[in-house]
């Protein structure tokens, strides 16, 4: 362990209570730090505020998980009929927005006060301020009521994560909304126009269309850049064929509010130059996010970071300065998901006071978007792979399948779609595993555990599947891309 040293307040100081933050001081003081952790949180410009717990907790995955359940919930009570279930009046169901964000606040702050206690047990200091350096091992937190506290620390993690992007664009930051807003909004979001086709414009858009708020999303480049793209074509074609509107290869111009309190939005269409508006009861900007470095005052602890985005270099999340460290969102480079924060956060703390030589290991991190037919990943997508290995190298197996659970109703199976890219040569090692369908994300977790165990396809195609499950369908694979064959099923049990 590295030894306590009594000159400084704390042995380590943590900036941002955030999911990689809080992860990093509970693991730090499992070691015998003494911690500080210091969160706050900014107004968004509609002023929506939260507590302690950072993004993925307040305005970030719980919520949003939450929403898309609801969302998920409202189709299942229309199947439900289909399997014998009387439902009177079914026409009549619709979603009380008012209870749906009361019940998700109310987690929310249970979680919020679960965490604030849980930091007095293990004795980690909270502070409730704007943290910002004044030199290199002394920070200053500026409280709620505006006075200011300053203490020292052997070590500094950066934890301060990123807040949403407004488009410099008129009337986006006056009258839009971001993420920060739309899990506590005060009245029900109506006819909504996303701007973004990241994650969350595609997950937002398609909750609140499923709820039953029509919604129409900009998209500038390709939906999901990054992507497999057949895989974000099949989610994108899934939320079209449900009702979304896209609005391809299109940047936003101006936001106006009207008379009624409407929103006019107007837009172009980068490839034909057409101009198109429309009116909305609200816009949500979906354009990304920055990290939150700007107010830390990192000039004089001299650590950099980049301009555009304030993002922190840091390749063993240590900073150029070597006793300033980050972890999580502010990172350049690095999944923005809260558990490869979490992950980084812990073995960071385990390397600066109990002298692990662990690493954090940023490759074939899992991931899922929420959208209605999730999508789970992990590994190289089709095209990356084929840029880093050459068609020739490159086997894909792919399936389109059926859910049983889509038969009654007969459900849309379209998009129902997976595969496995591998390596062409024996044993065919996996590189990547997509996944369309229901429950994505409960699929692709434990396939993330085999590539990290080195899956081949011999090891997929000889492992038996649990019948009858979606997930078994990556055991069944055996069609590549390259045969031509059929892709589609012959008959749920073949
Ligand atoms: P954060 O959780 O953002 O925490 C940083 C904290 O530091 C914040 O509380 C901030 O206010 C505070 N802070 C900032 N500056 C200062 C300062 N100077 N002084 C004191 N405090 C400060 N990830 C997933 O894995 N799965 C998902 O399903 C998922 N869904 C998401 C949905 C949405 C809408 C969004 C926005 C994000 C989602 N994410 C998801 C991403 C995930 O939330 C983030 O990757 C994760 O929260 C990052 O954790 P962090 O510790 O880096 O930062
Ligand atoms: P993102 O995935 O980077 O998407 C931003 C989107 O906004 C892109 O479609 C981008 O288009 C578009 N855009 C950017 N600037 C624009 C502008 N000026 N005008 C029009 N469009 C613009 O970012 P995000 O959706 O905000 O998500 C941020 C991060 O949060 C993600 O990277 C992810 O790691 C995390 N997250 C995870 C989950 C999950 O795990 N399920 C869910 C939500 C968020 P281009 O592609 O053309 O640039």
């Amino acid at each position: 362990m590295a030894p306590i040293d009594g000159t400084f307040d704390y042995d380590l100081a943590v900036i941002g209570g955030g999911s990689g933050g809080l992860a990093c001081a509970k693991e730090a003081v499992n070691h015998g730090a003494r911690v500080a952790v210091l969160d706050y949180v900014t107004p968004s410009p509609q002023g929506t505020k939260w507590g302690l717990g950072g993004t993925c907790v307040n305005v970030g995955c719980i919520p949003k998980k939450l929403m898309h359940q609801a969302a998920l919930l409202g189709e299942s009570i229309h199947e439900a009929v289909s399997y014998g279930w009387q439902i009177p009046d079914l026409d009549s169901i619709k979603i009380n927005w008012a209870n749906l964000t009361e019940s998700v606040q109310n987690h929310i702050k249970s979680v919020n006060w679960v965490t604030r206690v849980d930091l007095r047990d293990k004795k980690i200091e909270y502070i409730n301020g704007l943290g910002e350096f004044k030199d290199p091992h002394t920070i200053v937190a500026t409280l709620k009521n505006g006075s200011k506290k300053e203490l020292t620390a052997k070590h500094v993690v950066l934890a301060v994560g990123g807040r949403p992007n407004y488009p410099d664009i008129p009337g986006a930051i006056e009258y839009c909304i971001s993420s920060d807003d739309i899990f506590s909004l005060g009245h029900p979001p109506g006819k909504t126009l996303v701007v973004g086709a990241g994650y969350i414009g595609l997950e937002c858009a398609g909750f609140l269309n499923s709820l039953g708020f029509p919604a129409t999303v900009l998209v500038r480049s390709v939906p999901l850049r990054g992507f497999d793209q057949q895989m974000a074509s099949m989610i994108t074609n899934e939320m079209e064929q449900r009702g979304v509107n896209f609005e391809h290869k299109t940047i936003p111009l101006s936001i106006e509010k009207l008379e009624s309190g409407k929103l006019k939005a107007r837009w172009l269409n980068t490839q034909t130059q057409e101009q198109k508006e429309d009116v909305f009861d609200t816009v949500l900007m979906a354009t990304g996010r920055y990290a939150l470095t700007k107010a830390l005052n990192l000039d004089v602890a001299g650590v950099k970071c980049l301009s555009e985005t304030g993002k922190v270099i840091a390749d063993t999340e240590q900073t150029n300065v070597a006793h300033i460290y980050a972890v999580g969102d502010v990172l350049e480079g690095r999944p923005e998901l809260t558990p490869v924060a979490i992950h980084a956060g812990r073995l960071l703390a385990r390397r600066i006071f109990a002298d692990s030589p662990h690493q954090m290991d940023y490759e074939n991190v899992a991931t899922t978007v929420f959208t209605p037919l999730e999508y789970g990943c992990v590994g190289l997508s089709e095209e990356a792979a084929i840029q880093r290995f050459g068609t020739e190298n490159i086997e894909v197996y792919h399936q389109f399948y059926k859910p049983t659970e889509f038969f009654i109703p007969q459900r849309n199976i379209r998009n129902c779609y997976l595969k496995a890219v591998a390596m062409r040569a024996a044993p065919q090692k996996v590189l990547g595993l997509h996944f369309v369908g229901p429950v994505a994300g409960e699929v692709i977790q434990g396939f993330a555990a085999a590539i990290k165990c080195g899956l081949t396809m011999e090891h997929l195609m000889n492992t038996v599947g649990i019948h009858p499950t979606v997930a078994e369908e990556f055991t069944r694979l055996n069609i590549t891309k390259r045969s031509g064959k059929d892709p589609n099923p012959a008959s749920c049990c073949s």
